[in-house]
């Protein structure tokens, strides 16, 4: 096999995986693994590798798919489910792009619920008391689940985990999606409604939609005035999708009780990277000094099952690219289609 494959943003961890993987049959791909990110500036590193594998973290704009696509590369398989940062548009005709579908939606849900359940129970206040020998009661009592409105936006793979786990806390289930599942609606306990009702009506709102054209900033001032006063935020879909500005500004007025971010919207400067000596976001500072603000690095995704599943299914497109085969993960310029 003569095809090489060119892999960028790569931790120890995913490496491991990956090569796990490729000694299974049928792969035993010729890999090249960068720490690098895939951007203007590194993308000479995948001269003549007809595939590259890419991560959220790259920057695959317009140049950078011409450059690649000059260089010989025809597949971008993306090794996550995200592909905000791929120009889709630049791609077409030239390179095929694939992206690795419901890997593990559960890490995701059951990571985002432990996220909501942690906001209304304030396990990490009490954390950081009880480790400075703090023991007493926090001033404010928690909040149960039971008995709360929770609207999910987006029920693809992970909006659905998230609904399946819900359904055992005697919640009210809200969701929109630009693709309504009846099907779905019929199996769960869950009500399809417009966004405006779903942001007016629901005391916690978990983000499961992609960043796309036409929603980014759709949490923003005006949708959080709409919101109940004191409503939880939960976002491990994508940073962008939320106004950091209005964010921080509907924190500071107690319009959003408390926010758990997995995502940020710039988290390209300083996620996955040790910046503990300088954080010059000031943003992210004020997000970071709120004790009602939780942040986490991009971590959702990050758990044993999901990396296999993700070094399966890349290997399994990349060598449907290879036998020409029909790309069952390919994402095109005209966008998404119900639960691709
Ligand atoms: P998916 O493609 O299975 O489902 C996405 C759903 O969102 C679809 O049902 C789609 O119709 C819906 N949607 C699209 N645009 C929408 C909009 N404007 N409003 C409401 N719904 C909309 O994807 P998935 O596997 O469920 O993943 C969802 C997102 O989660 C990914 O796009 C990615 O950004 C994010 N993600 C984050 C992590 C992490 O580690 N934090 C890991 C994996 C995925």
């Amino acid at each position: 096999m003569s095809i090489s494959i060119a892999f960028f943003s790569t931790k120890a961890y995913e490496r491991h995986a990956f090569e796990m993987i490729n000694t299974q049959l049928p792969f035993g791909f010729p890999i090249k693994f960068f720490a690098e990110i895939l951007c203007k500036g590194t993308v000479a590193l995948a001269k003549s590798c007809e595939v590259v594998c890419a991560f959220t973290s790259d920057l695959i704009d317009a140049d950078v798919v011409q450059q690649l696509y000059r260089n010989g590369t025809r597949l971008l398989a993306m090794r996550c489910t995200g592909f905000n940062n791929v120009d889709l548009q630049a791609a077409a005709g030239k390179i095929q792009v694939v992206r690795a579908t419901a890997y593990s939606p559960e890490s995701i849900a059951e990571y985002a619920l432990g996220l909501m359940l942690m906001l209304n129970r304030g396990y990490l206040q009490t954390d950081q008391c009880v480790h400075k020998g703090d023991f007493v009661l926090p001033n404010t009592p928690g909040n149960t689940l039971s008995g709360k409105t929770i609207g999910v936006v987006g029920t693809g793979s992970i909006g659905r985990a998230m609904v399946h786990l819900l359904s055992g806390f005697d919640a009210t289930i809200l969701a929109y999606d630009v693709f309504q599942d009846a099907d779905f609606a019929k199996t769960f306990p869950v009500t399809y409604t417009t966004f405006e009702h779903l942001l007016e009506a629901s005391d916690i709102i978990t983000l499961h939609c992609p960043l796309t054209a036409d929603n980014r900033h759709m949490i923003h001032h005006a949708s959080i005035a709409r919101m109940k006063r004191g409503v939880c935020l939960v976002n491990t879909a994508r940073g962008g999708l939320i106004d950091t500005d209005a964010l921080i500004e509907g924190l500071q007025q107690g319009q959003i009780g408390a926010a758990a971010l997995d995502v940020y919207e710039n988290e390209q400067n300083c996620f996955w990277q040790d910046t503990s000596r300088t954080i010059d976001d000031l943003r992210l500072q004020q997000l970071l000094s709120m004790p009602n603000v939780f942040i986490s690095p991009h971590q959702a995704f990050f758990t044993h099952e999901a990396l296999k599943r993700m070094a399966t299914i890349t290997f399994e497109s990349i060598q449907a690219y290879i036998q020409h085969e029909p790309l069952q993960h390919e994402v095109k310029a005209e966008g998404i289609t119900p639960h691709s």
